[in-house]
């Protein structure tokens, strides 16, 4: 019987029948995620042979959720994720007015999933704006719950933000507001505790997968406590827990991780110039949503970046695809599946189940490098076939 996957003594246990909870998604979900479902499934059976294998329980979310349920997030939801530890999620609909921010905000929060894991790298065949683009190959950390993003802001004009400008010059003795009257006001927090985990999770990684570097995406120079204390923080924590596995840039690395740092806007600019030099990053919250795009666009765009929230610490991890509902080709049997899919595929590899996760990457590797894709993909091919939603899931059935 299929059980579900726990954490013991700071490791995860997974059995090799487990209960995989997943969120079908709007728009374009309902044609990504069975497709995602079977390419998983038969990667399994081919690498396992029944020895290993999925049991896949959908959760409601999102605009069936509503329609079946009257409720967005229904709790049942959020309690088989808390259960089942591991689940994944095709893209929601972010409800207009309906008193939720959004879905995926209400799932990382209330799961505390801190860590926002995007791995970047090329798929020879795919056709990029850079001319480099096989030197792209890095894993994003991107704190997914402080920052300027944890939603803490005043809209300008109201009480509150009235009341917040007395207490900024009068108590603060704040002078340097330019437009005091008419300003909006946001409150960034960064703390020592948010920023450790998110970099130790970062060092570990890195330990784990071999890789050569830490680097910390930082606007210190002018945030100086905030971004700043992030930068400090990470290294004083690199020395403090992994002093025999890390090392500073210009010593002898001797297969040890280097820390190292850089300013945003010099990241982005060495991104295209020197992507290289980058491994493993590890960032604030808004740095980290801009850098995860431009890294995204840089190999093929959003309909192949695959993505995970993550709380290494409690194991809860949801992996998604990183794209929207699409609902301009929702329906049409065009979407790209291989968001999801390679999320699926960091979820296996999670899980410990590489084996198949490599069948599966080796397959997208093969399937993409003959020019077979979906149309977002293979209009840009110069021999691109396109493929349906469907047949581009066959195709990759096919070389799994
Ligand atoms: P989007 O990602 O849905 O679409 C942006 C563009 O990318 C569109 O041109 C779309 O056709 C294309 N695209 C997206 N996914 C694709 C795929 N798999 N294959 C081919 N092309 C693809 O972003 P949007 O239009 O800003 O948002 C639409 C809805 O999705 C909104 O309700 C938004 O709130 C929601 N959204 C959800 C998530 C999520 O659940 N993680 C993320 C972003 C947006």
């Amino acid at each position: 019987m299929a059980e579900a996957i726990r954490k013991e003594n700071e490791q995860l246990v997974v059995p090799d029948h487990v209960v995989i909870p997943f969120i079908e998604g709007d728009g374009v979900g309902r044609e990504i995620m069975p497709v995602c479902r079977q390419v998983v499934d038969k990667a399994l059976s081919m690498a396992y042979h029944g020895d290993r294998a999925i049991e896949w329980k959908e959760v409601l979310a999102g605009e069936k959720a509503f329609r079946e349920t009257g409720d967005w997030l229904p709790e049942e939801t959020m309690d088989a994720f808390r259960r089942y530890l591991v689940g994944i999620k095709g893209p929601l609909t972010t409800p207009v007015g309906e008193g939720i921010r959004s879905l995926n905000v209400a799932l990382r929060q209330t799961l505390d999933l801190y860590v926002c894991l995007r791995p970047v790298r090329w798929f020879k065949g795919v056709v990029s704006p850079v001319k480099h683009p096989e030197k792209v190959d890095m894993v994003i950390f991107r704190e997914n719950t402080e920052d300027i993003y944890a939603g803490i802001e005043w809209k300008q004009g109201t009480p509150e933000a009235q009341k917040f400008l007395r207490f900024l010059t009068d108590e603060m003795h704040v002078k340097n507001i330019r437009f005091p009257e008419s300003s909006a006001f946001g409150v960034k927090p960064v703390s020592v505790e948010g920023t450790e985990r998110l970099v130790r999770s970062a060092i570990e990684y890195a330990l784990a997968h071999k890789l050569p570097s830490v680097t910390l995406v930082h606007k210190g120079n002018i945030m100086k406590f905030t971004e700043g204390g992030f930068k400090q923080w990470g290294y004083a924590l690199a020395e403090r827990e992994f002093p025999d596995r890390t090392t500073l840039p210009g010593a002898e690395a001797n297969g040890k991780v280097v820390i190292k740092d850089v300013i945003a806007d010099a990241f982005l600019q060495n991104t295209l110039l020197v992507p290289e030099e980058y491994s493993v990053v590890a960032t604030l919250n808004l740095n980290g949503d801009y850098i995860s795009d431009q890294l995204a666009a840089m190999v093929g765009g959003i309909g192949i970046a695959p993505g995970a929230n993550i709380n290494y610490t409690g194991g809860h991890a949801i992996f998604e695809a990183t794209h929207g509902t699409a609902p301009a080709i929702a329906g049409k049997n065009v979407a790209n599946p291989s968001s999801l899919i390679l999320s699926s595929v960091m979820m296996l590899e999670y899980m410990g189940w590489h084996e198949a996760a490599n069948r599966i990457t080796r397959a997208m590797e093969r399937t993409l490098e003959k020019g077979r894709a979906t149309p977002d993909l293979a209009r840009f091919m110069p021999e691109g076939e396109p493929l349906g939603t469907a047949q581009f899931g066959e195709a990759l059935i096919q070389e799994l």
